[in-house]
C-alpha cells in the first residue's frame, strides 16, 4: 500500500461523481469509484483513469443499505489504505408529480437512498478520521442541491426535502467534528446536465428551465467536481460548515 491519498466518491460511475473521481485520480488521489448497478459506465471510467495513470478501485454498494457501507469502508480500508476524503454524491430522485400522488414507499426511498445513505457514510468516515479516535484528519464533502433552497414544487418536494436533510447534516456534523481534524462542508449544485434528469420523466429539463437561470445555461458536472476538489483541499483549509452554491446566479 503507497502513501497516497485515499478519496471515497459515492455514486461516482457517472454523472457528477464520475467527473468528480477524475478530478481526485488526476491530482493523485487513490479513489474508491463505488456504484450501485450500472457497472458499465463505472467501468468505463475506471480504464479511462488507469489509462491517464491514475489509481482507483470500483466498488459495487448500495449506500443506502448499511451493510453494503460497512463492506465498502472494509475494502478500503484493506486495499487503498486511510481515507482522507469522502464525497458523499449518491443520490437520486423519481418521476416528477405533486405531493398528493406520492406514495409512502416512494418518500421512504428517497430518504433512505439521499439521506440514510449520507448519515452512513459519514459516521464510518469520522470513526477513520477523527483525531479522537486516533485518526489523522481528513473531509467530508456532502452533494446536496439548490432544491433545498427552492422546495422543487410540483416536481418532487421528497427530493428538495432530502437535500435539506443533507444541509443540516453537514452543519451539525461540521460542529461535531471541528475540534477533531474533520472539515464538513457542501455543494449545491443548480441544474446541471447528467442523466438525472431523465429519472424524473424529463430528460431535456435544462432546455426547457435555463432562460429562468441567471447565467442563462445548465451547468456541466466538471464544474460541480472542481467546487468539490476545492472544498476538500488545503486550499479551503479553514472553510467548514460551509456551503457552495453552484447554480449560476439562481
Ligand atoms: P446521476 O447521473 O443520476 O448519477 C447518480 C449516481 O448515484 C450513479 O452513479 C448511481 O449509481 C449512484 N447511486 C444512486 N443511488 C445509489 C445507491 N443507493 N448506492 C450507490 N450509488 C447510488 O446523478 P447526478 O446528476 O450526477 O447527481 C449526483 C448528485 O448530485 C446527487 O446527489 C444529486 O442529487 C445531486 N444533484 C444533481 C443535480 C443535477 O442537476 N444533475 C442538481 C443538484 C444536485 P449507478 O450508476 O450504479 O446507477
Amino acid at each position: 500500500m503507497s502513501n497516497q491519498k485515499v478519496a471515497i466518491v459515492t455514486g461516482g460511475g457517472r454523472g457528477i461523481g464520475a467527473a468528480t473521481a477524475k478530478i481526485f485520480a488526476q491530482n493523485g488521489y487513490a479513489v474508491c469509484i463505488n456504484y450501485k448497478s450500472n457497472a458499465e459506465t463505472a467501468n468505463t471510467l475506471a480504464q479511462e483513469i488507469k489509462a491517464l495513470g491514475g489509481h482507483c478501485i470500483l466498488l459495487q454498494a448500495d449506500v443506502s443499505k448499511e451493510i453494503d457501507v460497512l463492506r465498502m469502508f472494509e475494502i478500503v480500508d484493506r486495499e487503498l489504505g486511510a481515507i482522507s476524503v469522502l464525497v458523499n454524491n449518491a443520490g437520486i430522485l423519481k418521476q416528477q408529480t405533486r405531493l398528493e400522488e406520492m406514495s409512502a414507499d416512494r418518500i421512504n426511498s428517497i430518504l433512505v437512498n439521499n439521506v440514510t445513505s449520507y448519515f452512513l457514510c459519514c459516521r464510518e468516515a469520522v470513526k477513520r478520521m477523527s483525531t479522537r479516535r486516533g485518526g489523522l484528519g481528513g473531509v467530508i464533502v456532502n452533494v446536496s442541491s439548490g432544491a433545498a433552497r427552492t422546495g422543487s414544487s410540483n416536481e418532487y418536494i421528497d427530493y428538495a426535502a432530502s437535500k435539506g436533510a443533507i444541509d443540516t447534516l453537514t452543519k451539525g456534523l461540521s460542529l461535531e467534528v471541528a475540534a477533531e481534524g474533520i472539515r464538513v462542508n457542501c455543494v449545491r449544485p443548480g441544474l446541471i446536465y447528467t442523466d438525472m434528469h431523465a429519472d424524473g420523466g424529463e430528460p431535456n429539463r435544462i432546455d426547457r428551465l435555463k432562460s429562468k437561470i441567471p447565467m442563462q445555461r445548465g451547468g456541466l458536472p466538471d464544474e460541480v467536481a472542481a467546487a468539490i476538489y476545492w472544498l476538500a483541499s488545503e486550499k479551503s483549509s479553514f472553510a467548514t460548515g460551509n456551503f457552495l452554491d453552484l447554480t449560476g446566479g439562481l
